[in-house]
């Protein structure tokens, strides 16, 4: 099947209004077609680029139908309901499918369809029940419980040395299905966005060097900083994972870099635009959000070349004053090579991702040095 392509000036639509909804939005804006943005918040992000705003709650059945009326829908949050989506396909093109969301929404899920497309996953083992947790654990220790759903920036997870620490730390997150991870000997943090419309139209771009802070990331650098082969390797990996998913839209796919071998595990995946990806917008010929436009609209993935060494770095609530005063942007506005992106969000609270931005220079390593000089002046 090779449904005719979408084109301007088509409505489209997007379940989700934070950040990655309002870049989506502008890019479908700037590329002509018509935006209907769904969420709840009435401050949402999206909606200052939105043609219409749907102010309502995710499952809300009328303003899921008037979604139903758009050319073509696509979300940008993994916790939206699979269900909704799968709906909604009954009455518009939807991307990526709610099978696909489901699977990024579940650790449990998500691991074995890892193993599936014959990739490597930390060792691990599902915890439905306390009782799960037995001697046949102790390969996994230390490890990490992390809970199967709605986990994000290290929330819902906590480090277990002993048996009977991970049998505290389910209590302590509720009993609700878990699975417990050993540590891995983690030498960094890559991740690969895969753009994929079918089996022959499928591309990716270069693997993001990701640092976090505080369980949340801090900075993305690109090129990584790692041999031509791993990296190739890396993004072979998330094509394999995005054909196994049978998956048309964005799709990230986060790795770690274990050990002295440099071996490469899946983390886990994200069905949509991802933080690490920002970058992409002006350090590449085309933006992870053209693609997510593109894709829901049944065209090919246009060229993902990286067109210069950046470091994108995230700005988040704790830069604001106690007092709501805004952060100094003079020296970085006024960096020639920095770009600035605010996400319109009213409230700065600490660890919100309030705004990114990007660094260009000539190799990966000033790019960083600089980002991190600029985000201490902030
Ligand atoms: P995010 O939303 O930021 O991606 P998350 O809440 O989904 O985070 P994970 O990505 O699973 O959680 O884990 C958060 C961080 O904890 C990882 O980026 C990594 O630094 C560390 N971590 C997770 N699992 C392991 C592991 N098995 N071994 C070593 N470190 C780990
Ligand atoms: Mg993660």
């Amino acid at each position: 099947m090779n449904p005719t392509p979408i084109l301007p000036p088509a409505m489209l639509g997007i379940l989700g209004g934070g950040q990655l909804g309002r870049m989506f939005a502008a890019a479908a804006k700037t590329m002509g077609y018509g935006v209907t943005v769904l969420d709840p918040d009435p401050n949402a992000p999206a909606a200052a680029f939105a043609d219409r705003h749907l102010c309502a709650p995710f499952d809300d059945a009328a303003a899921l139908a008037e979604l139903a009326k758009c050319a073509a829908v696509t979300t940008e949050f993994e916790n939206v309901n699979a269900d909704a989506m799968r709906e909604l396909a009954r009455h518009t093109i939807v991307s990526p499918s709610g099978d696909c969301v489901a699977v990024a929404q579940n650790r449990i899920l998500e691991k074995a369809r890892i193993r599936a497309a014959g990739l490597q996953t930390a060792p691990y083992q599902a915890v439905k029940s306390s009782d799960d947790l037995s001697e046949n654990s102790a390969a996994l220790l230390p490890g990490i419980l992390k809970t199967a759903t709605l986990g994000y920036d290290g929330k819902g997870q906590i480090r277990v040395k002993t048996l009977a620490e991970a049998k505290a730390a389910f209590a302590e997150l509720g009993g609700v299905e878990c699975v417990l991870e050993k540590m891995v000997d983690l030498r960094g943090e890559i991740s690969v966005v895969v753009c994929r419309l079918n089996s022959e139209n499928v591309c990716t771009y270069d693997p993001a060097e990701n640092i976090h802070e505080n369980g949340i990331l801090a900075y993305s650098i690109v090129p990584a900083r790692l041999s031509a082969e791993i990296q190739q390797q890396a993004q072979q990996m998330a094509v394999r994972l995005a054909d196994e998913l049978d998956y048309v839209g964005v799709l990230a796919v986060e790795m770690f870099v274990v050990g002295d071998t440099q071996k490469l595990v899946v983390n886990e995946i994200a069905p949509r635009p991802h933080n690490s990806g920002h970058h992409t917008i002006g350090a590449c010929a085309a933006s992870q959000f053209q693609q997510q436009v593109r894709l829901m609209c049944g065209l090919p993935p246009a060229d993902t070349r990286l067109l210069s060494p950046c470091c994108m770095a995230n700005i988040l609530g704790d830069v604001w004053g106690e007092n709501g005063s805004e952060p100094n942007w003079l020296p970085l506005q006024s960096d020639a090579r920095a770009h600035l992106h605010l996400y319109g969000k009213k409230a700065a609270r600490p660890g919100r991702k309030m705004g990114h931005f990007t660094v260009f220079a000539d190799d990966a390593d000033t790019a960083l040095q600089q980002a991190q000089k600029l985000h201490s002046l902030l």
